[in-house]
């Protein structure tokens, strides 16, 4: 069965939440329609998990981007969820990766986080390639722009992929700093002895089972997550007219009907000289 959820955990004692993250049917869906290979869709993958779980440590009505860009075989990373769970992701190459180093890969880059809001400015944080793993470089995100230590672990399979965040907040149930900075150590050395495989396999109540087995912690309710694509004719559209206007036509010229795949979800969209300005047309009247 394809499980794709979202569920956060708390401790009864402590300041201390998590979230763990699986996408199997998801992730799936997306390596399929796009057939990469297993280097290149095992990193997509944990992007996919990364976004999910960063979008649960914030509240924000729209979506999360975060990408990466690269000069090497890797041009570009991708991977977007929305408030309500619902992600999508794209990944450009030039040939698969076997050791998905972030340093090697995105070499002299950095990774991007951007928040665009449903209503407001869109705001984008940059993040540098502070390790070899996409984890590194979360955790020293959130160190960095949250103040809050935080714990990533990411995993991924052929066909499924993982993830749990433990986040420490704001001192409320205990304002001992040295019992809290004792608490985080316990918690994430527990944490560190979970192997990929349990990550990927076992369910979330097994994992926090498997964790902690002294302490008082609570699993909340599940949360599903949707592969669903936004793209759209009008917006495919607008992304076709922003092509230089000779250019235009001289494709026009060429073929009688401009065909444009998206990238995303693989969806055809097919413009005739006609088709496209009647959609541009009904756009404008809307508006
Ligand atoms: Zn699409």
């Amino acid at each position: 069965m394809a499980i794709d959820v979202s569920q956060r955990f708390i401790f009864d004692d402590t300041d201390i939440r998590g979230d763990i993250v699986s996408l199997s049917g998801c992730f799936k869906e997306i390596i399929t329609d796009n057939d990469y290979p297993p280097g290149v869709a095992a990193l997509l993958g944990e992007f996919l998990v990364a976004s999910v779980l960063m979008s649960s440590t914030i509240k924000f009505e729209g979506r999360l981007v975060l990408q990466a860009r690269g000069k090497g075989d890797l041009s570009l990373l991708m991977a977007e969820v929305t408030h309500d769970r619902q992600i999508r992701g794209i990944a450009r190459y030039k040939q698969d990766v076997s050791t998905p180093d972030m340093q090697t890969l995105f070499a002299g880059g950095a990774l991007a986080v951007t928040i665009e809001p449903a209503n407001g400015e869109r705001y984008q944080s940059l993040v540098p390639i502070a390790g070899s793993k996409l984890s590194d470089c979360l955790e020293h995100y959130f160190e960095q722009s949250e103040q809050l230590s935080t714990s990533i672990t990411l995993a991924s399979a052929h066909d499924a992929v993982s993830g749990l965040l433990l986040q420490q907040l704001p001192s409320q149930l205990v304002t001992d700093v040295t019992e809290r900075a004792n608490q985080w150590q316990h918690v994430t050395v527990l944490t560190n002895t979970l192997t990929d495989e349990e990550l990927i396999t076992l369910s979330g109540t097994d994992v926090l089972s498997r964790l902690f087995v002294e302490e008082q912690v609570r699993l909340l309710d599940e949360n599903n997550i949707q592969f669903r694509c936004t793209c759209s004719t009008e917006r495919t559209a607008r992304a076709l007219v922003l092509i230089d206007s000779a250019e235009l036509d001289a494709m026009f010229d060429e073929t009688a009907v401009i065909e444009m795949n998206c990238e995303f979800c693989s969806k055809q969209y097919a413009f005739s000289r006609q088709t496209l300005t009647e959609v541009l047309e009904g756009e404008r009247n809307i508006n």
